[in-house]
């Protein structure tokens, strides 16, 4: 098939090199006297689980975000909070989830969760826990304390959406997409912010990135191959909507553990590595054990950087 790709090997391969060295600044300039509003610290990725050490890993990521000399002022975390619940038994669930309530309780800043696919329960064994009142995102939403698994709300000028990725896919397993329900609530939410209020959007599965190509043996079949686990399915759909409006400025995600920037249309797409590495078992190829500092400013305006905090892994 013979088509001209939007942006450019070589553009994609420099913004996935630059993602963690420089700060971004899509929409050209900033203003010299703009002011920052707000400092998030993005873990995402955690994957807590008793073994590993991973709750002291969580921990360990936890206090070295906060304790950064200029610290951050809220925490958002990125989904696949817990290792996993998608085949679990509902007691080992409940050992995952215990465990994440206990680290993060000693945290002191507002904290905004995001679901993840590892996050949601029994959809890897459909026919055993389907019946279960915490079955699928339920669990998860009540640990969380969220009325649903994805939501808006504004803080310090800006608009904040989080997006809930995982759609259940026929059979087992899910899909990286919107239902009709959520895609017709964003562009609802979209609509209704003043076109001043810069947005950020939080999702744990990629709506745009690169780094999905460098997953696991991508090229071995001869062919580049993205699942539609890997990056959002309807990343079409999603970066038409954010081309109407263009006080959206940046996407955040986690999920594939891997590290990188993506300017598209505009739009500045960041995935933010892994709490956890390589699900506390060492590095994820160049991905180490890290979290991202973000700083939003007034202008719209934002920086994005990883931070390594240090982990050993036992
Ligand atoms: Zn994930």
């Amino acid at each position: 098939m013979d088509f001209k790709p939007a942006l450019s090997r070589r553009d994609l391969l420099a913004a996935s090199a630059a993602g963690i060295l420089m700060p971004s600044l899509a929409k050209g300039a900033f203003r010299a006297d703009r002011k920052r509003v707000l400092r998030i610290a993005h873990l995402t990725d955690i994957h807590v689980q008793p073994e590993k050490g991973a709750p002291e890993g969580m921990e360990a990521a936890l206090q070295h975000a906060l304790a950064q000399q200029d610290k951050p002022d809220l925490i958002f975390t990125g989904g696949d909070l817990i290792m996993d619940a998608l085949g679990q038994t509902r007691e080992r669930t409940k050992t995952q989830w215990d465990l994440f309530t206990k680290v993060m309780g000693g945290v002191k800043i507002p904290v905004e969760h995001t679901i993840g696919n590892h996050d949601v329960w029994g959809w890897g064994k459909r026919d055993v826990y389907s019946k279960e009142p915490e079955y699928g995102k339920k669990w998860a939403c009540d640990v969380l304390s969220l009325a649903k698994p994805y939501r808006s709300f504004d803080r310090a000028g800006w608009h904040f959406i989080v997006l809930d990725s995982t759609f259940m896919k026929e059979g087992s397993g899910y899909t990286a997409k919107l239902d009709d329900e959520q895609f017709e609530w964003l562009t609802g939410d979209l609509k209704s912010v003043p076109k001043e209020t810069p947005i950020m959007v939080v999702s744990h599965i990629p709506i745009v990135a690169a780094c999905p190509m460098f997953d696991g043996d991508n090229e071995k079949s001869g062919d580049w191959v993205i699942p539609g686990a890997w990056m959002h399915l309807d990343a079409r759909k999603i970066k038409n909507e954010f081309r109407k409006y263009s006080n959206v400025k940046l996407c955040v995600s986690g999920h594939i553990h891997l590290i990188d920037q993506v300017v598209y249309n505009d739009v500045t797409y960041f995935c933010n590595g892994a709490v956890s590495g390589g699900w506390w078992g060492g590095d994820y190829q160049e991905c180490t054990y890290g979290y991202a500092l973000v700083d939003l400013y007034d202008d719209g305006s934002f920086e994005n950087r990883y931070v390594p905090f240090g982990w050993k892994t036992r």
